[in-house]
Parts: structure tokens; C-alpha cells; sequence
């Protein structure tokens, strides 16, 4: 364990790989110290604590998490109702979790239970601890749930470390585009703003992007010379196809930091060749403090398993590496309500059970898929992933925006939002049927103009939005088929 630091600064193999400037130094030892001594969290202890243990030997970090894993069931079993409940019914006591495959013994938990059984999942020792979050608007099933800050101070931890693998120390100048909060009063707003001055990031709003924002966006950029841009897929790419566009200088950060969304191929392509730096493309969520994310040598999402032990689960049987299939989160630190085998509802493949090329030995996802409402459903029940669309559309000429909505099985809705000089739509509304029935010959295909897509409660934009995929639990397998490949 001992050897692996390279000195103040560098923090090994996956550190930020250059010497920390005065403000760096500050940040990491004055500001942000300070921000926690406030809130009442420990976010730069745990990063130091995390900083170490990505590169612990594979056996050490088991060991590890394993005895955090028999913490929180332990809790969970005595505090928790429900899940005291669940162990009942099932005959087992909490002696008989003893590692990560043992979770399997336990059902999976879904949003339905949750909502089913809110009262009975917070702890009746612990829940007075809790925050309440929300999240989800954009599948009609939005969750409510708390966290500790402790469990916050984790994510936070992980998220400071993915940075680090980016090249990104504390108190380096940002920008960050994504989504504000519409449930924020005036006092925390002003609270947040002078945090942001003081941590040194700009926070541009992702939930309106029309011509003028993203004119003001790129003005912006250019005037901070950020040495990080992090955000939402999406708006990053059509902050940097504007800036391509129309001829506009490009700010050059260290690197892109792309977040929440699905980031496809041509986004990470466009983005890259615009702002001529890496894009790290990272996987987080609010239920569980779990961080997946690429490290500098892009060869999948390293996991924090420091944070939350990640299954991967068709149905009830958990499968092997390279298998697509449900991603299934167990939080190690959420003491008011704790989620034990959470169907987070995205897809994902484990990578080989072993150590990656850049020296961190924390396990790595080789693929990470969409929420499960981005997969149409033909009549027959087949799954199209929703990378099928961006790859179908993003050669069209005149589309400005779209989305790709199906209500019921069978049918789907493409949503239009076209350029002022598209001109003629016929022949593009040919060309969509075509490439559709080549996948998908029985999918009644329709079509709607609209002056701009609506945006979800969450700000994450949808380029596929399904309220018949549901639950597909049963049938993972479905969506693994090579529609959409190029
Ligand atoms: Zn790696």
C-alpha cells in the first residue's frame, strides 16, 4: 500500500500530474476545510482517505468494503423495519451476509418497493439524521428519499478523485453546465453564488439553450479560460457545435468533464475536437454516493467501491464480466435509509477482474447503458437502444432538436424542432421511415413539429424518452441485439 504516492500534489499514477499552484493549495487546505466545517461534512478527509485506497490491492479493498457491507446490514436489520422485515421472511440473520455475494440472497429493491414502504425503510434510529432528496422527474416516477451527510460527504470525496484522474485539483477554475435548482430560495441562491466565487466555478444553466444563451455561454467560456468544463452530454455538445459553427475562439480547459447523460461517440468526438482537450466521461446519481468514471486512460468507468458495492443483475441471477445487465447499488453509508441491491435503472457490463493499465486497481465497468427509458419497445417486446436514434439523426440536415417519444408499445412520436431554413420536410420524414423499418419494420412511426423539446424537471435531456419500457427486468438480454451499431 506504502510507495504509491508520488509527494504532495501528484498523488500517484492517477493524480492530477503537475505541481499544485497557490490557489490549489489553498482550497485544499483552508477553503474547502472551511466549507465542511460549516456544512458539517467531511468531504476532504474522506478524499484523502479515497485518494489512498484506489490503490490497495484488490484483496485489501474487498476486505474492505465487505466489513462495511456487514456494518450497514447490521443497521439495516435492527433500524429498519422493512428490512427486518425482509430477513424475516426469508429466514436469514444478518451472520449470513458476510461479503458482496451474499447480497443475492436479498431481493432486489425497486422504486416501487421504496414508495410502497417509505415509512418502514428509515431508520428508527437515524432517520432524524436524514436529508431529503428527490430525483427522476423524467420518467412520470419521480423518487423521495433521504441521505446523511456523511453518505454526501463520500459522493462528494469520489467525485473530487475522478476529478484528479481528469488532471483537475481543487480550486482549478471551472465551468459547470447542467441544471438549476427550481426549489431554491433567495438565501441559499445567494449562499451558492459566493461558494461558487470562492471555489472558483461558474455555473451556466443548462434547462434553456436557444440561440442567445449559447452565444452568452460561449462568450463566457472564452472570458474564464476555464481548466475544466463539466455538464450534462448534451449541452456541451451543443455548446461546442456553436462554437464550431460560428467560427468562435474555443476556450482550451485541461479537460471535459461529461456528467448525468448519456455521452455518445459523436458528442465525445465533437466536444474533444472543439475544446482540444479529453472528455472524461463520468456516471453518478443521487440515490447512492457511487462515482463511475474514466480515468485518463479511457478504458471504462472505475467504480467507487469505497462508496456502494455494484451488481450486475438479469433478473435475480448476477452475471459474469461482459455481461450487459442491470445495475444493482448497495450503499455502504446511508444510515437513515439505507438501499440495499437499488435497481438504479441503468444497464451496465462489468469489465475483467483485473487491474487496469493506469495503475488504480478500484474494479471497472467495460460498458455503461442508458436509463432503461431511452429503449423503444416494438410490438413484439424487442428493445431498441436508444443509441439507435442519435446515430440515425445526427446526418439530417435542418433538425435543430429532437426527441424520440413513445407512449405506448409499437409506436413512436419523433418530436422535430427544426432550423429556420430547413426548408422542404418530406424527404427527411422518408428518409426516418426508411432507416427505422430496416430495425424495426412494425414500429408505426409519426411525426410532430414542436418550437422547442420540453426539458424534464431534472434538466437531463432525453434524446429517447419510452413510457413502455418499464420494468424489463425479465428480458435484459433483449436490448443486446446489434441495432444501432456502426
Ligand atoms: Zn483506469
Amino acid at each position: 500500500m506504502k510507495g504509491h504516492d508520488g509527494g504532495p500534489g501528484t498523488y500517484g499514477a492517477a493524480g492530477p500530474g503537475r505541481k499544485p499552484d497557490i490557489y490549489n493549495l489553498l482550497s485544499e487546505h483552508l477553503i474547502y476545510p472551511f466549507f465542511d466545517a460549516v456544512r458539517g461534512t467531511r468531504n476532504i478527509k474522506r478524499f484523502n482517505f479515497l485518494r489512498k485506497s484506489q490503490y490497495w490491492p484488490r484483496e485489501d479493498l474487498e476486505r474492505y468494503t465487505d466489513r462495511l457491507l456487514r456494518d450497514i446490514i447490521r443497521h439495516a436489520y435492527d433500524t429498519v423495519p422493512y428490512y427486518h422485515r425482509i430477513f424475516k421472511e426469508r429466514g436469514l440473520k444478518p451472520e449470513d451476509m458476510r461479503t458482496a455475494g451474499d447480497l443475492k440472497k436479498l431481493p432486489v429493491l425497486r422504486k416501487e418497493d421504496i414508495k410502497a414502504n417509505w415509512k418502514d425503510m428509515v431508520s428508527t434510529t437515524h432517520g432524524g439524521q436524514g436529508i431529503e432528496y428527490r430525483t427522476g422527474g423524467s420518467t412520470g416516477t419521480p423518487l423521495r428519499f433521504l441521505v446523511t451527510k456523511d453518505m454526501l460527504s463520500w459522493g462528494s470525496a469520489a467525485v473530487y478523485r475522478i476529478m484528479e484522474w481528469a488532471g483537475i485539483m481543487l480550486g482549478d477554475r471551472g465551468v459547470l453546465i447542467w441544471g438549476s435548482n427550481f426549489d431554491i430560495n433567495e438565501k441559499k441562491s445567494l449562499y451558492q453564488r459566493i461558494r461558487g466565487r470562492i471555489k472558483r466555478y461558474t455555473i451556466l444553466d443548462a434547462f434553456i439553450l436557444n440561440e442567445e444563451r449559447l452565444r452568452t455561454y460561449a462568450s463566457v467560456l472564452h472570458d474564464i479560460r476555464p481548466r475544466f468544463i463539466r455538464g450534462y452530454a448534451s449541452p456541451l455538445y451543443m455548446v461546442a457545435r456553436y462554437i464550431e459553427e460560428n467560427g468562435l475562439p474555443a476556450p482550451h480547459p485541461l479537460a471535459v468533464i461529461s456528467t448525468s447523460e448519456k455521452l455518445y461517440d459523436f458528442q465525445r468526438e465533437k466536444i474533444e475536437e472543439v475544446f482540444q482537450c479529453p472528455v472524461f466521461d463520468h456516471y453518478g446519481g443521487r440515490e447512492t454516493s457511487l462515482s463511475a468514471s474514466e480515468c485518463r486512460e479511457h478504458h471504462g468507468y472505475h467504480l467507487s467501491v469505497e462508496n456502494t458495492i455494484v451488481e450486475i443483475a438479469r433478473g435475480d441471477e448476477v452475471v459474469g464480466p461482459g455481461e450487459l445487465g442491470e445495475m444493482l447499488l448497495t450503499d455502504l453509508h446511508n444510515r437513515a435509509m439505507p438501499f440495499i441491491r437499488y435497481a438504479v435503472g441503468d444497464l451496465a457490463a462489468m469489465g475483467p477482474d483485473e487491474k487496469g493499465p493506469c495503475g488504480i486497481s478500484l474494479p471497472f465497468l467495460s460498458r455503461l447503458e442508458g436509463r432503461l427509458h431511452h429503449f423503444i419497445v416494438t410490438r413484439d417486446g424487442t428493445y431498441i437502444p436508444g443509441e439507435f436514434f442519435p446515430h440515425m439523426m445526427k446526418d439530417l440536415e435542418g433538425v435543430r432538436e429532437y426527441q424520440v417519444y413513445q407512449r405506448n408499445r409499437g409506436e413512436v412520436e419523433i418530436r422535430l424542432v427544426l432550423a429556420g431554413d430547413a426548408g422542404s420536410t418530406d424527404s427527411m420524414e422518408e428518409t426516418i421511415r426508411e432507416r427505422i423499418a430496416m430495425y424495426a419494420p412494425d414500429l408505426e412511426v409519426r411525426f410532430r413539429y414542436m418550437d422547442s423539446i420540453p426539458v424534464p424537471e431534472s434538466g437531463k435531456r432525453l434524446f429517447t424518452l419510452s413510457e413502455a419500457a418499464g420494468d424489463m427486468s425479465g428480458s435484459p438480454e433483449t436490448n443486446s441485439g446489434g441495432v444501432g451499431e456502426s
